[in-house]
């Protein structure tokens, strides 16, 4: 794609950038096709090519407005379009270009930037996360069922495994995990404890930064990720061998750090190796023998749902489902399981209409065999199915723990 993008902004990172990924775009359209907005909304502006388009114009310092804005507000970043170009178009940097350069020139109303505002500020904060939570579960039977729906029921934490390995792993707490669903990152410990790999939990750690991100708030995005490299470091020089994730959102995020430093003088290179240590569950999961774990499969029916950031943020498609396989399950088969199922961090509340359809639509398919368990490995994907659905949704890694009958 040619650009004719002024000096002005050509010469800064992101310009530059900007200009390099759009030069890749031959404008086939072959993304169109596995765009979940397009496919609903049948707009080519709700479409990637479209958003390529608007992004271009930004670039080249043409007159944009609110329907600029809405269009990309409405891209739920899934990168499903990134999986399918023939040409390695970096779609999700460019959109990450092009948000940045909408936010600075047009002005959002008052009441979207109180909820961006306040968004930003309350999800990826633990202490406030959890303390809204604990109140919205105090008040969950006088709530109407539509919102007591979307207030998971209160977990409890069990102990965590003791430090006993010399083999040591780091793990990314995140943010609205440990409030959510504390027992998926206590079976992730279990399991690896079993397989002789202790885990590390770093309290100084917190949010990976992808919520400030996708709302293009970037001082808050650049503050996590130094806060994360900062509390990381020091046990990384001491030898933990990696950083396990098992919010497939927030690995697609820490495994970005080195990318969105690179032009940092003093972090570039230590988000770098940070980058490079950084894996999803399964990646450390599948590569471990797992017979010392006498895995025991019940007769349960399941199926796994792949979140986005998993197949198309991480391109990690189909290693669950081949893992669960080996230890003796039968995933069913999933339609159209490259779709998003409509969670996208903000994206479920930001813009809950769209959001709703593809959630109607993504449990039709996972429901369609009747399983007795639905699998995820993304927090935002299993709170956001399980609001509607009576079926269990899990982790997967609950599954293996259930399981365990350590030898
Ligand atoms: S992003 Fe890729 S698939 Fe989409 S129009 Fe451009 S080159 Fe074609
Ligand atoms: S990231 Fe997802 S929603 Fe956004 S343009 Fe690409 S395929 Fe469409």
């Amino acid at each position: 794609m040619q650009t004719f993008i002024p000096d002005s902004i050509k010469n800064t990172p992101e310009g530059q950038e900007g200009d390099r990924i759009l030069r890749k775009c031959v404008h086939c359209g072959f993304c169109s096709a596995t765009c979940p907005t397009y496919q609903l909304l049948g707009d080519e502006l709700d479409g990637p090519r479209g958003r390529i388009y608007l992004i271009k114009n930004l670039l080249e310092g043409k007159s944009a407005d609110s329907n600029t804005q809405r269009h990309l507000d409405r891209c739920l970043t899934c990168r499903a379009c990134e999986t399918t170009c023939p040409s390695g178009v970096e779609y999700g940097h460019l959109l990450d270009i092009g948000r940045g350069i909408s936010e600075e020139r047009i002005l959002r109303s008052f009441k979207d930037r109180i909820l961006r505002y306040g968004l930003g500020k309350i999800i990826p904060d633990r202490k406030w996360f959890s303390v809204l939570l604990k109140t919205g579960q105090f008040f969950r039977p006088l709530l109407p069922p539509k919102l007591a729906a979307s207030i998971p029921e209160k977990k409890h934490a069990q102990a965590w495994p003791s430090v006993r390995h010399r083999r040591k792993m780091l793990i990314l707490e995140g943010c609205v995990q440990p409030a959510l669903m504390p027992s998926t990152n206590l079976a992730t410990a279990r399991v690896l404890d079993a397989l002789g790999i202790t885990l590390v939990r770093v309290p100084e750690a917190g949010c990976c930064g992808a919520v400030n991100q996708h709302l293009a708030q970037t001082e808050a995005t650049m503050a996590h990720m130094k806060r994360n490299i900062d509390a990381w470091w020091p046990l990384i020089e001491a030898g933990c061998e990696a950083i396990v994730i098992t919010a497939s959102g927030c690995g697609t995020m820490v495994k970005d750090y080195g990318y969105l430093l690179r032009n940092d003088p003093v972090y570039a290179e230590k988000a770098a190796r940070i980058s490079d240590l950084c894996r999803d569950l399964i990646e450390v999961i599948e590569k471990e023998d797992l017979s010392c774990l006498s895995l025991k499969p019940d007769q349960r029916k399941i199926v796994f749902q792949s979140p986005c950031s998993l197949q198309h943020g991480q391109k990690l498609g189909g290693r669950v489902e081949a893992l669960l396989k080996q230890i003796g399950y039968a995933p069913s088969p999933v339609r159209d399981s490259h779709l998003c199922c409509g969670s996208a961090g903000t994206y479920s509340i930001l813009q809950s209409d769209i959001a709703e359809q593809l959630r109607d639509n993504k449990l039709k398919h996972l429901t369609a065999d009747q399983p007795d368990v639905i699998l995820t490995a993304n927090i935002g994907c299993q709170q956001f199915l399980q609001q509607k659905t009576a079926i269990p949704v899990l982790h997967w890694i609950e599954l293996l723990e259930r399981n365990l009958k350590i030898s």
